[in-house]
């Protein structure tokens, strides 16, 4: 019996590694994406060339609607089935200070980052509880954790899923079904390409950016049975910078 997983935003970057990372382990895993088809197909390919399987489900985290129907339609082909894993990865940066912040980019960085969160989780959620087993890991970020000038959205919506995290884990843990976050810094993706890699480096304590194979180690762990007796927590994976 095939065992699924589902990673949003599994085109690119971090995504596209915990992708990899959970088909070696075994899962079936559904690549979601928004509009990057060419990434994400190959995303796809990386995981059937290294022997493993999965799919592509595109659709917009923060389009309630879309997400039903796009997660309703995958279960209508996929009778009998269940996704035991969740990994809420998909999200964007739209930096600037607060003052002059386009609505749109306090709406964009919310709805993706936040509302995606609850779009996807909610109707996953059921199976994991009836089937009384299932692992959700919402990839968090630094700035949720301790706020950063020129993210007061980006912050917002990390911190925001920091606290659903832990609200969420005190709801279901009965049920086997355990809630993480993870709080990555700086990590190698197209995401942070714009930044001065060589300045900001120089605070972290590890001194580098960190590779998004390193975080979707990290979500490995948190996806597997192993885990089993953590939940409600926020790790932070971020080479000693706060
Ligand atoms: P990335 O390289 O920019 O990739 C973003 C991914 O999210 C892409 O797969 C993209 O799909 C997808 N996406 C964007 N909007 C979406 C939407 N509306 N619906 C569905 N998918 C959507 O970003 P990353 O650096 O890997 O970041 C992944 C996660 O880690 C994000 O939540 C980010 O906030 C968090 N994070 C990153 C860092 C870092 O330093 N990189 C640090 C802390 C936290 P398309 O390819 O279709 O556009």
């Amino acid at each position: 019996m095939k065992r699924y997983a589902l990673v949003t935003g599994g085109s690119r970057g971090i995504g596209r590694a915990v992708s990899l990372r959970l088909a070696r382990e075994g899962y079936h895993v559904i690549v979601n994406y928004v509009s990057n088809e060419k990434e994400a197909a190959r995303t796809l390919e990386m995981i059937e060339s290294d022997g493993g399987t999965g799919e592509l489900l595109a659709f917009d985290v923060s389009d309630r609607a879309a997400v039903s129907q796009a997660l309703d339609a995958w279960a209508e082909r996929n009778r009998g089935c269940w996704i035991e894993v969740l990994v809420n990865n998909a999200g964007i940066r739209r930096d600037g200070l607060l003052l002059w912040m386009e609505d749109r980019d306090w709406d964009s960085v919310l709805g993706i980052g936040l509302d995606g969160f609850f779009n996807v989780t909610k109707p996953l959620l059921k199976s994991m509880l009836v089937k009384k087993y299932g692992r959700i890991i919402n990839i968090a970020s630094l700035s949720g954790l301790k706020g950063l000038p020129g993210q007061c959205n980006y912050s917002a919506a990390k911190g925001g899923l920091i606290a659903a995290t832990k609200a969420l884990a005190q709801e279901v843990g009965r049920k086997g079904v355990t809630v993480n976050a993870v709080a990555p810094g700086f990590i190698k993706t197209d995401m942070t390409e714009g930044l001065d890699e060589a300045e900001l480096k120089k605070t972290v304590p590890l001194n580098r950016f960190g590779e998004p194979e390193e975080v979707a180690a990290l979500v490995a762990f948190l996806a597997s049975r192993e885990s089993g007796y953590i939940t409600g927590e926020c790790i932070s994976i971020n080479g000693g910078l706060y």
